[in-house]
């Protein structure tokens, strides 16, 4: 039996759960009214599977609800505390937000952007980046976000499956002390794009860069600009944006999201997560350009009129100390970041937070990626001092939003260390075996959503048939989310890693997460990533890659003591084959690890669509750990 942790914020409402089981529509009828609505709608979903429509006949406008609802009480509140890479700050209130919202709106309007156009966003981690998505949900333009790392060729792809016809940019941007020179991309990428009628650009580094005819200096559209530009009333259904997933499975999917639903979601799970109040400083170090980013660094706080933190560059620049210094320099009270983030952190040891004063923290919370018990338990004691209770939030792309979390605004449910304990109220997960059936308590088996919820995605853009076959073919009538999890005696939730992922071993199946955590756990592992190699006589067998903690050497003893590990904590068939001692692991540019890749690799197989890939050299460094060992078997 793991160790539970019950931290209580003295919030209880048992009638949201109970309200929610009886009748999950009108539940969230009640939830969407908390919202401001142009008018009311008629009839709270429409579903016609597949396709949900969620508070029809209501129009609403999601930049009103940002930033206009707010004006009365809290013009001069803080909205977004800026931190650039270099140490610059700023501070940017409501009434300032709103101020520059409106100019960069009537700018699109300017430049012929109409309701349901699509405008592409890509800028680093400035505050103009969420103002230019304030500004087009203002007039109804459809956001179309590109995380600023990518390279030409990515937001080439991209801004031709929306159709942009506008791109915002800067001239540069700061990337681990580097200017990383976006115009010169944007360029390349709408070279053969004739339809890119206009690029604005701000100037962020002011790396000197060369005007076109279609280009046009944010600053000086800005000094021009009508400062008044009315919130649109828009359908309840009306597409907010389109947002490309991180590609960790395959090739990048634009999940297209609503308004009316999407805010709903987001207004609730945020009060119920993070027990937001007015006094919280809220710190999520997602990009903006990934959905954590739209959904809990824009959109939520700004609902409830939080102060929140934006930093600039990367959570590890200059050094493993920064994220501490953030939250130390501005007394952040809400934290929340990756599994990823945090096992960087742990890779240098404690005495560098230990060093910091992070006394204002009263919640945690972490989502992306599944979080190892021994990670969990680090950030539970290490960082929130056994005070701060741990949101676990499991969520996608396409989900909008969180839909499972622990939800210490509304209940004090005892914390499992790697769980991420229940379903939010009004949503129903199953966890059911192959034919569809729920599986039995402590078996593993696919996460499913059984009914609609506000947040979900609209379809995928301009493609209905992959939507549909995405996620509405495999079980009738059920949300297939590609995860695997299970539900164990207590009703808990423990997600196992992707379904692709799965490992097939002698007749057992097990999940990724099990045996990662597991290697993870070992004092001298800072990081580690499992998959499948096929295998004549046993059909599959495992490969495991671990990255060391600072200062560890490999060694055959310690290889022993890792297999010696797995086979006591989980069981012989479980042992990998093969053990690669690596300095890092491919990930997303989101931070996640792409198993596919490694499995690619193992097999000798092609490794697909790589350009969502951090680091190439990562592969590289892969591929020569599984040479040498393979020729030194041949040697043998
Ligand atoms: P793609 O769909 O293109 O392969 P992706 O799935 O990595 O990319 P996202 O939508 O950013 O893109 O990530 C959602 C996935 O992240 C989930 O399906 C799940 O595998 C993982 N995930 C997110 N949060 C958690 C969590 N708290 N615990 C476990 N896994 C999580
Ligand atoms: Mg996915």
């Amino acid at each position: 039996m793991p160790e539970t942790f019950e931290i209580g914020l003295g919030n209880h409402d048992p009638d949201i759960r109970k309200k929610a089981d009886s009748d999950f529509v009108s539940f969230w009828d009640g939830q969407a009214r908390q919202l401001s609505w142009f008018s009311p709608w008629t009839e709270t979903l429409d579903w016609n599977p597949p396709f949900a429509r969620w508070f029809v006949g209501g129009k609403i406008n999601a930049s009103f609800n940002a930033l206009d609802v707010h004006q009365l009480s809290k013009s001069s509140k803080p909205a977004i505390l800026w931190e650039g890479e270099n140490g610059e700050s700023r501070v940017l209130t409501y009434g300032d937000l709103l101020a520059q919202v409106r100019k960069f709106a009537s700018v699109l309007k300017s430049l012929g952007v109409k309701t349901g156009d699509r405008v592409t966003i890509y800028l680093p981690m400035v505050p103009e980046l969420p103002i230019a998505m304030l500004a087009c949900a203002r007039i109804g333009a459809i956001h179309t976000v590109i995380f600023s790392g990518f390279n030409a060729a990515s937001l080439k792809d991209r801004i031709g499956d929306s159709g942009s016809k506008v791109i915002v940019t800067a001239d540069g941007g700061y990337r681990r002390g580097k200017i990383v020179r976006l115009k010169e991309v944007v360029d390349k990428a709408i070279r053969d794009l004739d339809f890119v009628k206009h690029v604005v650009v701000l100037e962020r580094t002011k790396n000197g860069i060369t005007l076109t005819s279609r280009d046009h200096l944010w600053h000086k559209l800005m000094h021009d600009a009508s400062p008044s530009c009315d919130a649109e009333p828009l359908d309840s259904d009306h597409p907010l944006y389109i947002l490309y997933t991180s590609g960790t499975t395959g090739r990048p999917k634009g999940v297209l999201h609503r308004t009316g639903g999407y805010l709903t979601h987001l207004y609730s799970t945020y009060k119920w997560a993070f027990d937001i109040r007015d006094s919280d400083i809220f710190f999520c170090t997602a990009d903006i350009g990934w959905v954590t980013g739209h959904s809990y660094v824009v959109y939520a706080p700004l609902l409830h009129g939080a102060t929140w933190v934006m930093y600039e560059g990367a959570p590890d620049f200059p050094d493993a100390s920064r994220m501490w210094e953030i939250l130390q320099k501005y007394g952040v009270t809400i934290f929340y970041t990756t599994p990823t983030a945090l096992r960087m952190s742990m890779r240098f040891g404690d005495d560098i937070p230990d060093s910091f004063d992070l006394s204002a923290l009263r919640l945690l919370g972490t989502v992306g990626e599944p979080i190892n018990p021994g990670v969990w338990t680090w950030y539970f004691k290490t960082i929130g001092k056994e005070r701060c209770p741990i949101v676990d939030t499991w969520w996608q792309t396409e989900t909008g939003g969180m839909l499972i979390s622990p939800l210490p605004g509304i209940e004090t449910v005892p914390l499992k260390p790697g769980s991420g304990t229940c379903a939010i109220p009004g949503v129903d997960i199953g966890i059911v075996d192959k034919d569809g059936a729920d599986a039995a308590p402590n078996t593993r088996g696919h996460l499913v959503v059984r009914t609609p919820w506000p947040g979900m995605l609209l379809t995928l853009w301009n493609d209905d048939k992959r939507y549909q076959d995405a996620y509405w073919s495999r079980y009738k009538g059920c949300y297939y989310s590609g995860d695997y999890a299970l539900k164990d005696a207590d009703g808990y939730l423990w997600l196992l890693g992707r379904a692709d992922d799965v490992l097939k071993v002698a007749g057992h199946r097990i999940g990724t997460a099990e045996l990662e955590s597991c290697l993870v756990s070992h004092r001298s592992v800072a990081e580690s990533a499992v998959c499948g190699v096929r295998d004549e006589a046993r059909g599959e067998v495992i490969a495991a890659f671990v990255v060391l903690k600072q200062g560890i050497r490999k060694d055959h003893g310690l290889e022993d003591e890792l297999l010696g590990k797995v086979r006591s904590d989980i069981g012989a068939f479980a042992a990998p084959k093969q053990i690669y001692f690596v300095s890092k692991l491919p990930k997303t540019r989101s931070g996640k690890i792409m198993r596919r890749l490694l499995k690619a690799v193992v097999n000798g197989a092609q490794t697909g669509d790589v350009s969502t890939l951090e680091d190439d050299t990562a592969v590289t460094e892969v591929q020569t750990a599984f040479d040498e060992i393979k020729k030194s078997m041949n040697q043998d």
